[in-house]
């Protein structure tokens, strides 16, 4: 019988790939509150959903992966005010 993983954070149980934390909420709570060293913070891309680790300055700004992705979310808003 194997022990079910479990969030580092909030205790709650991890499913399929999910390691140690059970969401990147959890991961960058953890994450901040150590004292030092380079805490990188995970954000998900809004466009490709995958996610990508910036410093706690820039993660509060951070939308995108990439300047790749950033362009595709200004085009799609762009063609949204268009069609209206
Ligand atoms: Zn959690
Ligand atoms: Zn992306």
């Amino acid at each position: 019988m194997g022990k079910i993983p479990r969030c580092g954070e909030c205790k709650a149980a991890l499913h399929g790939r999910q390691r140690k934390y059970c969401s990147i909420l959890c991961r960058n709570t953890a994450m901040g509150r150590k004292p030092k060293g380079k805490s990188q913070f995970y954000c998900i891309c809004q466009v490709c959903g995958m996610s990508y680790t910036k410093k706690k300055s820039l993660y509060e700004r951070s939308r995108f992966c990439s300047r790749k992705c950033q362009g595709v979310a200004l085009g799609k808003a762009r063609r949204k005010k268009e069609e209206l």
